[in-house]
């Protein structure tokens, strides 16, 4: 962890400025937040305060937890300029003019201390231009953090070091946004709209000019700009929405007006007269009165689409687009699709890859920062050099010379070959001396990816993995679609419990995915209902039960480490675990309740251990049963690691990792710190209310019912959650055993899986993903 950066001054309260002061904070680093001092009224500090509270009420939330919000000190920099002094990093992030970012840096130059960081947040002015009329020692101390929109969620940051930055002051930043703000850092030069922008507004400028020019629909635009290249399923017309139909004017007076005038941009860069006519009317995207599409709610809330050619909404189409091959990501296919959609997909593809590509060594220094910078900050699936792999450099070059358009040297030097390979079990990436070179990993960042490519699954079926991760650390991977645990993972804990006890020290439960799992498979347990193998669901039950425990009870520490999604079963594996190493993402909880299902591998009796520890809980049984009862009947799911360890899914002691590319590795070193001395925990017992306190808990769901919150068959399926929480048979006198709860559990559980209003759910679950209110 850096301890070099203990406190952080963030100066600007708008969009950006409030959500990277948010993230310091979510960091758990103390925040000073400032603004300028409000024309009118007598709160001096009300622009930055008033940024505070927005934030509390957004969706999706900037802050991680409420404490996190504490963390943040809101001021002015008329009052409070000079405590810049308490801080080891100032991020000015105010508006984008040059004059009020040189005179600020003017005045902080006599506030700070010398050493303290400054960073400008600045998207198009040059780092040069910046620091103008500044000392050397403040150059030495400047550099450019170029965060995306918005900060908490987008992993890119790009980081711009100047001529005279001191390369400790950037390095200092850099661990620190890379390690406590979870973002992967890259290094761009001092040009203009850095790599992601630069890339991206020719991308969209580009798609734009050729939806007109070719005569396509919006719809027929995006259907090739989207899912078949690999890029989020807007694409292009439903970015500008997303983004501020406003924005493309000043993107493109920004990159005109700084670009050099030989750039490829300046030769597509166009006003278009419908963007300037939409703006006019308040057609500024999805924040305004819609875009490209809208929603048209005096038509019932039409779906609608503007036409290019006369500017008039109509309902929107389902274009044919790509098919085929062209369709699934084969890019060679698409660009040599028969038709409009072929053509425009050749225009786009190949220009903005040839553009890319001929950044390399001016923007970038190499293919590999180019193609981080889309993937993160576009969501790319594959950067630009990596999509010219799959078209082929030699093709694109061949194809673009043909055409009598340039060829940028990069192609050249590649030749037949392609940009990345794999070599002795490494990645390598193609340097413009045309030589390979290794990926590097910074120190701490392991993926099970970059481990797959040098060796073999210790053991591997349909469902689950197993890997050796180095220093006696194994990983098990589920690998189903979502994740999904069926009883083939159960199979393959079975099969891994004796194999670790015997040759490794700890395993580690992880995957690289976005989701770590979606929980049961729950199309299996629709086909096992419609066939009624209700013994066969048993089974899943009683087995899942079992791999579980003999997950907790193992000879050895087991340390799950989950990021995104770890809903049901995948929260119930976060709990038989020693420890937990999470990412800060995290949205785990008990949803069973959501699909007429109750937690049913064990998370009952988990969950019901973790509150009657929980620090500060009154004594007697009911207190954790009802905060339980009121968790999983309503399906909770926390909204990141934090707020998942104050509902106590996660134990105090477990530990949080910012960046998921670190995600691994430390799991890693905490299992290895468990090893030593390590003994499996003893089994608990537990007192539970009983039948009074099953009234209670039904009392408390009438509440819900009387509200409107709860339907009828939610007070079915929350009355057997309340028969297993309450000890069912058992009364406050009798000792209620592990193997109790998990009878219990199995009971009432099969219960609700016979009922057809639980297959109601689930079916609909598995339809529309999303719960149906029977
Ligand atoms: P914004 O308009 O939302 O916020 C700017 C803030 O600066 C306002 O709260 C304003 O009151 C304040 N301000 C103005 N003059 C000030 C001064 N002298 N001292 C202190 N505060 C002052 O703007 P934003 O979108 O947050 O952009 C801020 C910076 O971040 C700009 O440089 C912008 O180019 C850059 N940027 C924006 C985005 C984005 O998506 N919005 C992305 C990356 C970078």
């Amino acid at each position: 962890m850096n301890d070099q950066i203990k406190k952080v001054c963030v100066i600007g309260a708008g969009t950006m400025g409030a959500g990277i002061a948010a993230q310091v904070a979510n960091a758990g680093v103390p925040v000073l937040l400032l603004d300028i001092v409000p024309k009118e009224g007598s709160n001096r500090n009300a622009i930055a305060e008033g940024a505070i509270a927005r934030m509390l009420k957004t969706d999706p939330a900037p802050f991680m937890s409420t404490r996190a919000a504490k963390l943040v000190e809101a001021g002015n920099i008329e009052d409070h300029l000079d405590r810049v002094a308490e801080c080891d990093w100032v991020v000015e992030a105010v508006i984008e003019r040059l004059d009020i970012k040189q005179g600020l840096y003017a005045k902080l130059e006599a506030a700070k201390r010398p050493g303290t960081a400054v960073s400008s947040n600045t998207s198009t002015i040059p780092l040069a231009n910046l620091v103008e009329g500044r000392s050397d020692a403040f150059r030495r101390d400047f550099l450019i953090t170029h965060f995306f929109n918005p900060p908490r969620y987008m992993r890119l940051l790009e980081i711009v070091a100047g001529a005279d930055s001191d390369p400790v002051v950037v390095d200092k930043v850099q661990a620190f946004a890379d390690v406590a703000m979870g973002k992967t850092v890259v290094r761009a030069k001092d040009t203009p709209g850095f790599i992601a922008n630069r890339i991206g507004t020719y991308w969209i400028q580009l798609g734009i000019n050729n939806a007109f020019d070719l005569g396509l629909t919006v719809e027929e635009a995006d259907s090739v700009a989207g899912k078949p290249m690999g890029v989020p399923k807007t694409g292009i017309f439903g970015l500008v929405d997303l983004v501020g139909v406003d924005l493309m004017p000043h993107l493109k007076a920004s990159l005109t007006g700084t670009l050099a005038q030989d750039d490829p941009y300046q030769a597509i860069a166009r006003d278009i007269p419908l963007v300037e006519k939409m703006i006019s009317e308040g057609y500024t995207g999805r924040k305004g009165k819609g875009g490209f599409y809208r929603i048209n709610r005096e038509k019932g809330k039409q779906l609608e689409a503007i036409d290019l050619a006369t500017g008039e909404y109509r309902p929107k189409a389902k274009p044919r687009g790509p098919v085929g091959a062209a369709s699934k990501g084969d890019l060679r296919a698409l660009v040599e699709s028969k038709g409009k959609l072929g053509e425009y997909a050749w225009a786009l593809l190949s220009g903005t890859l040839a553009y890319a590509a001929a950044l390399v060594p001016s923007a970038a220094d190499d293919v590999v920062a180019i193609d981080d910078a889309m993937t993160l900050g576009y969501n790319w699936q594959a950067g630009p050099f990596a999509m010219i792999d799959k078209l082929g450099a030699k093709y694109l070059a061949d194809r673009l010379e043909a055409e009598g358009r340039p060829v940028p040297e990069i192609l050249r030097t590649a030749g037949e070959r392609t940009f990345y390979r794999i070599e002795g079990g490494k990645r390598q990436f193609l340097g413009l001396d045309g030589e390979y070179h290794d990926i590097v990993r910074p120190e701490g960042v392991l993926r099970l990816a970059d481990i797959k490519l040098n060796s073999k699954p210790l053991l591997k079926n349909a469902s689950a993995a197993l890997w050796d991760v180095g220093d006696g650390v194994v990983c098990l991977e589920f690998t189903g679609k979502m994740n999904a645990l069926d009883g083939e993972v159960m199979k393959l804990i079975g099969k891994a419990i004796p194999l670790v006890a015997q040759s490794y020290k700890a395993l580690v439960v992880y995957n690289d995915a976005d989701s770590f799992s979606a929980g049961a498979n729950l199309g299996l347990a629709i086909f096992a209902v419609n066939i009624a193998a209700w013994s066969e669901i048993e089974k899943l039950v009683a087995g899942g039960q079992m791999a579980y425990k003999a997950l907790k009870y193992a000879p050895f520490p087991v340390v799950s480490a989950p990021a995104g999604l770890a809903v049901g079963g995948g929260c119930e594996i976060l709990l038989h675990s020693d420890a937990i190493q999470a990412h800060a993402e995290l949205y785990t909880g008990l949803v069973e309740c959501g699909v007429g299902l109750i937690p049913g591998w064990g998370g009952n009796g988990e969950m019901l251990d973790r509150w009657r520890n929980a620090p500060g809980m009154p004594n007697g049984p009911m207190p954790a049963v009802a905060k339980v009862f009121e968790m999983v009947s309503t399906a909770t799911v926390s909204k990141s690691a934090q707020q998942a360890k104050e509902m106590m899914f996660l134990r105090p002691e477990d530990g949080i990792t910012m960046n998921r590319d670190r995600l691994l590795f430390d799991a890693k070193q905490k299992a290895l710190s468990l090893v030593e001395g390590y003994k499996a925990p003893e089994p608990p017992t537990f007192r539970l209310p009983g039948e009074s306190g099953h009234v209670g808990l039904n009392m408390a769901a009438e509440g819900f019912r009387k509200r409107g919150m709860a339907t009828d068959y939610d007070m079915v399926v929350s009355d057997s959650l309340a028969t297993v929480l309450s000890g069912g048979p058992f009364d406050y006198v009798d000792t209620v055993t592990e193997a109790d709860l998990l009878t219990l559990e199995r009971e009432q559980f099969m219960q609700r899986v016979r009922d057809k209003r639980t297959m109601a759910r689930v079916e609909h679950m598995l339809e529309t993903g999303k719960p149906l209110r029977n």
